[in-house]
């Protein structure tokens, strides 16, 4: 499945953006735990955050193939778009199931930069992947609803305005259906810091500026109820396939850097009198990484093909997302260990690298839960949790 060439030039645009924002500035913001403010805010200017915004709310109407090269990009490039992806996987949940209003009132304002859609309140400590299980509710009260409960890993939610969060509106046991009695709001997270809303920001291993999040009596006007009320799991797992999607380009993108890196020192770096590539031994290791990104690639294009023209995606979403996270990993592996002791010096980037590529056989979803979705929805075979 090859690349159309229109994506060549988005693909130049983003490469020279990313150019400006070299090792240097992701070294520091790491070691400070800070969040990227300069590169969102570059992005946004330059309007890739609003790629898959319609152009009549002032995106530019473009693809998930387009973002997802956008997201591939960055990675490549050596810089981090996890301080800023959830704008774009979490639009599909605005733009499918929002009502023409809220578009109106969101859009535009996100398209500008004024607004931030970067926070997405899904897992919970008691909970966890058992995203039905989830405990945090929203009662109607008049206008209103009221939220209690928590979060965890809500990440960016310190630099976003806006949080997509999926609340119980009806008890378990009532609810309709195993899915039914979830709903999705968008939150102006503005309008109730300090009012009942809390957030602490949770240390990591890289830096990911995600946190967790207490809910006491927050107040979310009925209007910022997205779609029907119960029905709001359909529309996260819609959303969910986007944002497997998008960072399994975003794992493309970091394997491709790693392979990059690899490779090119294993050209110039020269041990017993000859370069180190030189040996079966260094380079069979880069070619391995090469073929499991290679093969990663087409299955994340062609879910994302799938996405775009609005039919079923779910086993390609998740296949993707576990071979992308797998190969990226394995190409992080492999650079290190083509360095050397190099590749634990900070100032190569690796090992930072290296860190956060780890997330992604874990989050947003993590291996064991993608094979048991293969194992039951593709192979038929029972459910197994
Ligand atoms: C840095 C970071 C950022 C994140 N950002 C966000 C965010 O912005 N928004 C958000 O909502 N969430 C976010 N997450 C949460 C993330 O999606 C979850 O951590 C992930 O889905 C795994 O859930 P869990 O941590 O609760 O693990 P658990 O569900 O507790 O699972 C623990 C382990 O057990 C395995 N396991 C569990 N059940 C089964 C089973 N039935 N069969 C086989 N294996 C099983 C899992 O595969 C996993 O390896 C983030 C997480 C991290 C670490």
């Amino acid at each position: 499945m090859s690349e159309s060439a229109d994506l060549a030039p988005i693909r130049a645009s983003v490469r020279a953006l990313c150019a400006n924002f070299p090792g240097e500035y992701w070294r520091r913001l790491d070691r400070e735990r800070a969040y990227p403010e300069e590169f969102v805010a570059a992005l946004t200017e330059a309007g890739f955050l609003a790629a898959l915004i319609p152009e009549e709310y002032g995106g530019s109407g473009l693809s998930m193939t387009a973002a997802a090269a956008i997201m591939e990009e960055i990675q490549a490039s050596g810089c981090n778009g996890a301080g800023c992806h959830a704008q774009m996987y979490t639009m599909g949940t605005l733009l499918r199931h929002g009502s023409a209003e809220q578009k109106a009132r969101y859009l535009p304002a996100i398209a500008r930069g004024d607004l931030r859609l970067q926070a997405f309140g899904v897992t919970e400590p008691t909970s966890g992947t058992d995203t039905l299980s989830l405990r945090t509710t929203a009662t109607r009260e008049g206008d209103s609803y009221v939220v209690n409960g928590q979060k965890i890993w809500t990440s960016r939610a310190e630099h976003s305005d806006l949080m997509l969060l999926l609340a119980r509106t009806t008890p378990r046991e009532p609810a309709k259906s195993r899915t039914a009695g979830l709903s999705v709001f968008l939150l102006d997270m503005r309008e109730v810091k300090g009012k009942g809303l809390t957030i602490r920001p949770i240390r990591t291993m890289m830096n990911h500026a995600t946190t967790e999040i207490f809910f006491e009596n927050v107040q979310v006007p009925a209007d910022n109820l997205i779609g029907a009320e119960g029905e709001g799991f359909r529309y996260i797992l819609s959303g969910m396939n986007a944002e497997r999607i998008l960072i399994a380009a975003e794992c493309i993108g970091d394997a491709k850097w790693f392979i990059d890196k690899a490779t090119a020192y294993a050209r110039e770096r020269v041990i017993f009198g000859r370069p180190i590539g030189q040996n079966q031994g260094v380079q069979f290791p880069i070619a391995r990484a090469y073929v499991g990104m290679r093969a990663a690639e087409l299955m994340v294009r062609e879910a994302a093909a799938l996405y775009e023209s609005g039919r079923e995606c779910g086993a390609e979403a998740n296949m993707a997302k576990h071979l992308a996270a797998e190969a990226s990993w394995a190409a992080a592996d492999m650079c290190v260990q083509t360095h050397g002791g190099f590749g634990f010096a900070e100032e190569f980037d690796i090992e930072r690298k290296f860190r956060e590529t780890r997330l992604y056989t874990v989050a947003p979803i993590s291996t064991n839960l993608i094979l048991s979705y293969i194992a039951e929805h593709v192979l038929g075979l029972p459910r197994s949790y």
